[in-house]
């Protein structure tokens, strides 16, 4: 018999779509969308529609506390108590020996926000280091530098109700058909209904994405910026521009005129392999509109130049002044369901949290007073490839990992699981054996997953939803803000002795007091009563704030959205060569979810992209003896991949492109698409650059 319904959030992507639970008597769930939810009004995508086998099959977990005494010997089962106290053993002899900078914790996006929070206030205010990261760092760090030198804080402008009032799209480094299934549909439907609105999409790919697009500019990779300096040129030269915004709510607009003049269209449209037609039709297009949404994700953000690529699209929106209106501004994409949530709390090594600053000395006495701690040291942390890098030269001895797969998901895997052999203790806190980083783990603990346990996330529009417990996580599995709490207490910390994860999320809403991203009238009862909030929500009868920047009030110090320069503008970090001709980029594929372990349980969803192919265009193949079918391998400067060619023109000339996903689910890792990519990094965002490695490809032959 079904009980009632319960309503929560899907646990993958940031759209964070309403999910509506029936249960059974045997705590077995059904999933069904939430038409009522202002996301996704009823619609799932396939990933979410097959959420209730991952919650209902429970051979893969981790079902209690294993541990190991030395690396010659095996993970044994052990009591939560050895568990912990061994945890808490190990950090304080580190931190004694070697000071607190030898320890680091490297979480996740699909934390929730109070773990999120936990996390930060253990090791900044408490642990007396900053070496705390996440894996959002590879997902979204280039756009949160972006927001930042053009609005003054970390603000995504807009909501997803601006698509229906918007008359056209910029989707650029995004394939959201695939990535974010729900608000692409959004985007369709409201063409289907308005053919007025026109969609403009930027990819080295032809993708679903670019295929319902009325325009398709295939760039050649690393030339988005010249791209859009290209567009910026023509909108001016058109007279598209708004002077009026420009001239009262924006500084720099001079230097900026100057850097786009530099180039002119034609050589920019030979740089990019983009015709100078298209250019200059994007350019009227978005000048023209009434309302201009510019969409990216991963495609601009994980760049060497991916902060100088986020603030030179950002400057589209400056220029035509869509900023602060309905149907228009900058939307960048989330690609886990609470990078958003993290990004609040200060879920990065250079952040604290309520949107403050690591490197600002008065942030940092403010958030010390807040926790009780006498300071927060001024020194940034390591953020996540540096923490693996640390580790394998041997200054990092410790490491924490929890919800996070980094043998498969960061780049050069090789490197990182070299550094994890090297570490002196690495704790792993997960749900599923099916991470590959399990093996690492000195001391592996059962964490509870999704509906095990509650909390909050927001999603890419800044809403806010409470996610309920609602059965059983199966053995031992605890909720991990239980886990860091106790962790914490063995430690010898005060201040983490709650009665309840509420109890945090009050903590966190009275930090936010008075700040841009104010909730401090939010708590568990309005979230589960009212239902989703956007922030900020600064009184108590505001409902939240689906758009910021109304008033055109920024929050710089001169209250102005500021032009930025870039200070490159191709990614000329590691350019092809005579050794390796090709350039790799790495992406996702329709059905499945980072390093599969939650979709690989899934078996429907993987009829659709059963398993890794390397997509290569049919000259690049031809010059290379490859035809569609043959294995291949792929070599780059640190390691291999063979897989199976798809030939096909849906990639550019001297692009070759793996899905990320796979790991270790064949039982080798020779499909494992980060053998291969390099560890250059964004040197302000830090964000790694998986769409531009260096590589050669052969048919393989058996040796
Ligand atoms: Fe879940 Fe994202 Fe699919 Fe919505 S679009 S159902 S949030 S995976």
């Amino acid at each position: 018999m079904l009980k009632k319904e319960i309503k929560t959030t899907c646990s993958y992507c940031g759209v964070g779509c309403g999910i509506v639970i029936k249960k059974d008597n045997n705590d077995k769930v059904f999933v069904e969308g939430d038409k009522d939810h202002p996301v996704n009004k009823g619609m799932l995508c396939s990933k979410g529609m097959n959420l209730h086998y991952v919650a209902n099959d429970t051979s893969d977990r981790i079902l209690y506390p294993e541990m190991r005494w030395s690396r010659s010997h095996p993970r044994e089962r052990v009591t939560w108590d050895d568990a912990l106290d061994r945890a808490a053993s190990v950090f304080k002899t580190m931190i004694k020996k070697y000071g607190p900078d030898s320890v680091a914790f490297y979480v996740s996006g699909q934390s929730l926000t109070e773990e999120y929070y936990i996390a930060n206030k253990l090791t900044k205010g408490f642990l007396g280091t900053n070496n705390i990261d996440t894996n959002s760092r590879l997902c979204m760090s280039s756009a949160v530098v972006g927001y930042k030198k053009t609005f003054g804080e970390d603000s995504v402008p807009i909501s997803y109700e601006d698509i229906e009032l918007a008359d056209c799209f910029l989707i650029t480094g995004a394939n959201p058909a695939w990535c974010h299934p729900i608000l692409f549909r959004r985007i369709e439907k409201h063409k289907e209904e308005n053919p007025n609105v026109k969609i403009i999409v930027v990819d080295p790919r032809k993708t679903d994405s670019a295929n319902f697009a009325d325009f398709h500019l295939q760039l050649i990779p690393g030339t988005d910026i010249i791209l859009y300096n290209a567009i910026a040129r023509c909108i001016y030269e058109r007279g598209l521009i708004d002077e009026h915004f420009i001239n009262n709510y924006t500084d720099g607009f001079t230097a900026y005129k100057e850097l786009i003049f530099k180039t002119s269209v034609k050589q920019a449209a030979k740089q990019c392999g983009v015709p100078e037609k298209l250019i200059r039709k994007a350019a009227d297009i978005i000048g023209l509109s009434k309302g201009f949404i510019s969409m990216w994700a991963m495609g601009l953000n994980q760049s060497v130049i991916g902060t100088d690529k986020n603030v030179s699209l950002l400057n589209l929106s400056l220029i035509t002044g869509n900023v602060g209106k309905p149907g228009a501004g900058p939307f960048s994409l989330t690609g886990q369901p609470n990078a958003m949530g993290g990004r609040e709390v200060g879920g990065m090594a250079n952040l604290l949290a309520v949107h403050k600053d690591l490197a600002n000395a008065e942030h940092r006495r403010e958030v010390a007073q807040f926790w009780g701690v006498e300071e927060i040291s001024p020194k940034p942390g390591l953020t996540a490839t540096q923490m693996f890098d640390a580790l394998e030269s041997g200054k990092l001895k410790a490491i924490w990992i929890a919800c996070t797969n980094p043998s498969v998901s960061l780049p050069n895997s090789h490197k990182i699981e070299k550094a994890m052999t090297n570490a002196k203790f690495v704790v792993v806190q997960d749900i599923s054996h099916k991470s590959d980083t399990t093996e690492y783990a000195d001391l592996l603990l059962p964490a509870a997953g999704w509906l095990e346990k509650e909390g909050t996330m927001t999603n890419s529009e800044r809403r806010i939803s409470y996610l309920p417990k609602e059965i059983q996580a199966p053995g031992e599995a605890r909720p991990d803000v239980e886990i860091f709490c106790d962790f914490a207490q063995r430690m010898g910390f005060r201040g983490f002795n709650y009665n309840s994860t509420e109890e945090i999320y009050d903590e966190y809403c009275s930090m936010t007091k008075g700040t841009n991203i104010d909730v401090s009238f939010l708590n568990y009862d309005r979230l589960k009563t009212e239902g989703t909030f956007q922030w900020p929500v600064p009184e108590y009868r505001h409902a939240g704030t689906p758009r910021l920047f109304e008033d055109k009030v920024f929050y710089t110090p001169s209250k102005k959205a500021i032009f930025n320069v870039p200070s490159s503008i191709e990614n000329t970090a590691v350019k092809p060569n005579d050794d390796f001709p090709l350039v790799l980029t790495t992406g996702r594929v329709r059905d499945q979810w980072h390093t599969m372990t939650k979709t690989g349980k899934v078996a429907r969803l993987k009829t659709h992209y059963p398993k890794p192919v390397l997509e290569i265009n049919p000259v690049d193949a031809y010059l290379n003896n490859i035809k569609d079918g043959d294995i291949t391998q792929i070599t780059s400067e640190n390691g291999e991949v063979r897989v199976r060619a798809k030939v096909t023109k849906n990639i550019a000339k001297g692009v070759v492109f793996l899905p990320m996903h796979w790991g270790k689910q064949l039982q080798n890792t020779l499909n494992r698409a980060n053998n291969l990519t390099h560890t250059v990094l964004d040197p302000t965002s830090k964000e790694p650059d998986f769409k531009y490695t260096r590589v050669k490809v052969a048919k393989y032959k058996k040796q």
